[in-house]
């Protein structure tokens, strides 16, 4: 066959069509599971088939109205009817030994709370952000010979849990306040990403206590926030609410306690951070540092 120059024209087309065709699919599935590199856990992905609708502690609900959110003005719950299942709630890591103390690692949401929403970054979940933080913040402080009660180690609904009233598997902060209290904890990190739709420009760190809580809470926070400092070269905002704080966290877990922003899930730059695992890594080295420097601290 004698091709002509106008077949050749045609067929550098269809291999131009057929090159930018394969690239383009290369780029779907590295967007499905390439960015991700490095999370081991449950999917960061497909979420958001409801629409963009962004919640968090300071955001709107999510899109299926499944915030738990931390904010609440209850009381202390009473844990007599847990009590029973209490051995099941909590993971604990390491040896519990006498003079160490019990450090709680709260990743915060989780189950059917994804937390705060990023729309344009593969359906990031603050749930899932905060559980790989939470998991590293564990790993680096049971290496050191410390024992850790996390509330949640996975994204696996716990047997324990029942459904709450919208039929959802949600863990709420009075569960978590329970959990930690229960086990007598000595010190207490929850773990989040801000949301805050309205202002997406709105990034950075931050660290809230409750004002009055224990004597050396603010000891604690100004810890913490040195030990940011130190790894991320930026002072995070430290937060003292007051004693009616609606950090239901912060208010009533027992412990000197932090609930520790990580950044802004509604930030691009803040996001785009979250995705990375040095990122995540560095954020877990320097909440263990904080942690430990403080317990060094009380012991001098
Ligand atoms: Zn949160």
């Amino acid at each position: 066959m004698v091709w002509s120059n106008g077949s050749w024209v045609i067929l550098l087309m269809l291999i131009i069509g057929v090159v930018t065709l394969g690239f383009l699919l290369a780029q779907l599935k590295s967007m499905e599971s390439g960015e991700l590199g490095g999370f081991s856990g449950t999917s960061w992905i497909g979420k958001l088939n409801g629409g963009n609708a962004a919640g968090g502690e300071n955001g709107a609900e999510n899109k299926n109205g499944s915030n738990a959110g931390y904010h609440g003005d209850g009381e202390k719950r009473e844990t007599a009817d847990h009590r029973e299942t209490a051995d099941h709630r909590g993971v604990l890591y390491g040896t519990l030994q006498s003079g160490l103390p019990l450090i709680c690692v709260d990743a915060g949401h989780g189950y059917d709370d994804p937390g705060a929403m990023h729309a344009n970054l593969n359906g990031l979940d603050e749930k899932d952000i905060t559980l790989d933080i939470a998991l590293r913040v564990k790993d680096i402080l049971v290496e050191k010979g410390h024992p850790v009660l996390m509330t949640r180690d996975s994204d696996e609904i716990p047997l324990w849990m029942e459904q709450d009233a919208r039929g959802l598997y949600v863990m709420d902060p009075y569960d978590r306040c329970d959990i930690t209290n229960e086990a007598e904890a000595d010190l207490f990190v929850s773990i989040h990403c801000n949301a805050l739709p309205s202002s997406p420009s709105a990034r950075g760190m931050q660290l809230y206590y409750t004002d009055g809580h224990t004597p050396d809470n603010p000891e604690y926070a100004e810890q913490m926030a040195d030990s940011l400092e130190a790894v991320f070269g930026v002072r995070p905002q430290v937060i003292a609410n007051p004693e009616n704080d609606s950090y239901v966290v912060n208010r009533l877990v027992d412990a000197p306690s932090v609930l520790v922003e990580t950044g802004f899930i509604t930030n691009a730059a803040d996001a785009r951070l979250m995705l990375s695992e040095s990122w995540r890594q560095e954020m877990a080295e320097a909440l263990a540092e904080g942690i430990i420097a403080f317990l060094e601290a009380k012991n001098d």
